[in-house]
Order: structure tokens, then sequence, then C-alpha cells
């Protein structure tokens, strides 16, 4: 093959076949997946097509947005992680104060009753 194709965007199959529709009077190429029969566009040229199948910037920053979905996904679960660890200890002290002082209250009241009711 003379040009490097990328898989098939559909069926990820890397059978791509580059077909010339040529007439008389202009040329017409296009890329075609041997499996699922997706095409890409008609261009002037064999290099076209191969570039024209090539190019998906829309799947590229799909992929690209996805992965950093993936890294922000990761940090958000350690940071639940973390909260359900000071959850457990905020548990573990209002269970344990018996005379506490009324700022003190306001404040757990206020911010992490529903932390601690949670469960
Ligand atoms: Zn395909």
């Amino acid at each position: 093959m003379k040009y490097k194709l990328d898989p098939c965007p559909h069926c990820e199959s890397n059978v791509i076949d580059i077909l010339d529709l040529s007439g008389l009077d202009e040329d017409f190429w296009y890329a075609k997946c041997g499996r699922c029969g997706a095409t890409g566009a008609y261009e002037q040229s064999e290099k076209e097509a191969a570039e024209n199948w090539n190019s998906r910037p829309i799947e590229k920053r799909l992929r690209a947005e996805n992965a950093e979905l993936g890294v922000e996904r990761d940090k958000l679960k350690r940071r639940v992680a973390e909260l359900e660890v000071l959850q457990g200890f905020a548990k573990k002290m209002a269970s344990n104060m018996t005379d506490m002082p009324p700022e003190i209250t306001k404040i757990l009241n206020s911010n992490f009753m529903d932390l601690i009711d949670e469960s």
C-alpha cells in the first residue's frame, strides 16, 4: 500500500482500500473500509483520499477530551476517598463530644451536618 491509513473509525478494521473512480473528465479517489464499507470523501488524487481518510479532527478532539476527562475522573475519585476519610473522622469526633462549645455547634450545623448525617 502506498499510504499508511488509519483504522476505520466505525469498526476499527485495518483493511482500508483507496479506490479510483476516475472518469474521462475528472479524477475521483476515495478510501473505503473493507469490512463495514465506510468511505472517506471523494478527492482528486489518491494522496488526497488517503489524507482525507486520516484526517478526523472531531474524532481526534474527542479522544483528547476523553483522555483529559479520565485524568479528571481519577483526581475526583481520589478526592472522594479523602473526603470519606474526613467524614469518618468527623463522625467519630461528633460522637465523642459531649459538651461542644455553641460556636462550634453552630459551624458544624451550618456546614457539615449533611456530611455527618449521611450514610
Ligand atoms: Zn469499517
